[in-house]
């Protein structure tokens, strides 16, 4: 093995990122290194190339971007007992304290101190990564790179569906990003009667229908509140989950949402919101429910039980291609007319 390795960096404060020849990680004893197959770009790598407020704040370069990722294992550090060379493996890109009463509670999702692979640690868009081994994920050889690389977001959506309940229930799903476009496959999945899907973008509604929502509305065409009104006899929907982050949005779906209604929220806003609490949530017994990361390893198993069973998320991915086709890729990106756009280093 050569000690040098491809990598994408994000090299200096300021918008970009580069193409760079880096060493190959060293590997601490509870290490673990993983030969990357697959890695799929995140609305977190678009913030971080294009450098905007929460980047610049966050991120101190050099660090190579990327957390996403499928591989096989190539190498162990001396402690590692029960991973070896050559196990499939997807991961966990939270690296969680151990110590919070979060992290001793089963919620190390909601950890008071953790830090991101590929944001404040080097990343999996290179040839190899370094990985700790509590972080590794075995995925089954069943399940092909470019969709193992997946099970992180699509986690993001199985745990927001499962905050909400949405069984045998008519849910609204704002914002059909990959998440978004995850969430309607899952929440079909999971017995939802009827999916609504809204975004502004035709492109993603188009996948969104394919993914299996009843039906697609795009607001810059219809009203949602008053079409979900039209279609519930003016009930409203029992579940919205908001997977967009943008204001209106969320004030379509406290709007669409039933008296007693649930809303999932897991879109990030860019800036502060204003909500008419009064009207929107407390007078409609509304439950609102921040959904963060995926519960580590809860929610992991039941992604893979449901990737390796009923769903299929393959019309997400819309694109493939190579590491040094980055630009390409977050240009893409920008433009909305993608679902995910699978990497391959190698
Ligand atoms: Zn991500
Ligand atoms: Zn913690």
């Amino acid at each position: 093995m050569i000690n040098k390795m491809k990598a994408l960096v994000k090299d200096k404060a300021g918008p970009g990122a580069v193409i760079k020849l880096v060493a190959i990680p060293e590997l601490g004893p509870h290490d673990v290194l993983v030969k990357v197959a697959a890695a799929s770009i995140c609305g977190t790598d678009l913030h971080i190339y294009r450098w905007d407020k929460w980047a610049a704040s966050r991120m101190k370069p050099p660090v190579v971007l990327g957390h996403e990722m499928s591989g096989n294992i190539e190498k162990v550090g001396s402690a590692v007992k029960s991973w070896h060379e050559g196990d499939y493996v997807s991961l966990e890109c939270h690296k969680t304290c151990g110590r919070c009463y979060q992290c001793r509670t089963g919620q190390a999702h909601i950890c008071r101190d953790y830090t991101i692979l590929g944001v404040d640690f080097d990343g999996c868009f290179a040839e190899y990564v370094r990985v700790p081994e509590a972080n590794l994920w075995e995925t089954d050889p069943k399940i092909p790179p470019e969709i193992a690389c997946l099970q992180d977001p699509v986690g993001n959506a199985v745990l927001a569906a499962a905050s909400v309940d949405v069984t045998g229930k008519t849910v609204m799903i704002t914002g059909c990003g990959a998440i978004g476009l995850f969430a309607i496959g899952v929440a079909r999945v999971l017995g939802a009667a009827k999916v609504y899907a809204v975004d502004i973008n035709d492109y993603r509604l188009k996948i969104a229908k394919k993914m299996g929502s009843t039906r697609t509305i795009n607001p810059l065409q219809q009203n949602p509140v008053q079409e979900v009104l039209l279609d519930t006899r003016g009930d409203g929907v029992d579940i919205v989950m908001e997977m967009s982050g943008n204001e209106q949005c969320l004030h379509y779906g406290l709007k669409a949402v039933k008296n007693g209604g649930r809303v999932a929220l897991l879109g990030i806003p860019e800036e502060k919101i204003c909500l008419d609490l009064a009207n929107e949530v407390i007078f409609k017994g509304v439950t609102l429910a921040g959904v963060t990361g995926r519960e580590i390893f809860a929610t992991w198993h039941k992604t893979s039980a449901l990737l390796n069973s009923i769903l299929d998320i393959r019309h997400v991915i819309t694109h493939k291609m190579k590491l040094e086709q980055f630009e390409d890729a977050f240009k893409l990106m920008q433009s909305g007319e993608c679902g995910k756009i699978i990497l391959y280093p190698d």
